[in-house]
């Protein structure tokens, strides 16, 4: 079920799992982190969606973040074509802002306008992190 495969048109590899409950249940902790929605075409990774769960003071983790994902995917609300997703689990909220970012420049510059991120991931709550990514002035 786990998979090691490349990004779209790029040398890099990560892995991805099903998009289902049962990946979600193994790989998905209740943590902060960050994570990439995608498909599989021609044998590489697609990413259309990235984002980050669990910023602290009650906020949910991956796996809460990845069911509603499924679920939404399920209902026909979003992510209807959603076939396969990556975890990357983060020691605090800034690490994980940091990496969000990171991944929205990286796949918008990838992909255009087919990723489902329209806006900048937004800061966590209450802080003044600035973008990691050099240039950046969505923030501003
Ligand atoms: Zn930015």
């Amino acid at each position: 079920m786990k998979e090691l495969i490349k990004y779209y048109g790029e040398d890099v590899t990560t892995i991805v799992y099903p998009f289902d409950e049962k990946s979600m249940e193994k790989v998905a902790p209740w943590k902060c982190g960050t994570y990439e929605l995608g498909i599989k075409e021609n044998d590489e990774f697609k990413v259309l969606y990235v984002g980050r769960a669990g910023d602290g003071s009650g906020e949910r983790g991956l796996r809460d973040r990845l069911e509603e994902h499924l679920w939404e995917k399920q209902s026909g609300k979003k992510f209807v074509e959603i076939t396969y997703f990556s975890v990357n689990c983060c020691n605090d909220v800034l690490e994980a802002f940091n990496e969000e970012c990171k991944g929205y420049h990286k796949f918008k510059e990838w992909m255009g306008t087919a990723i489902y991120n329209k806006i900048h991931p937004a800061r966590p709550t209450g802080t003044d992190y600035p973008c990691p990514v050099e240039g950046c002035e969505e923030l501003d």
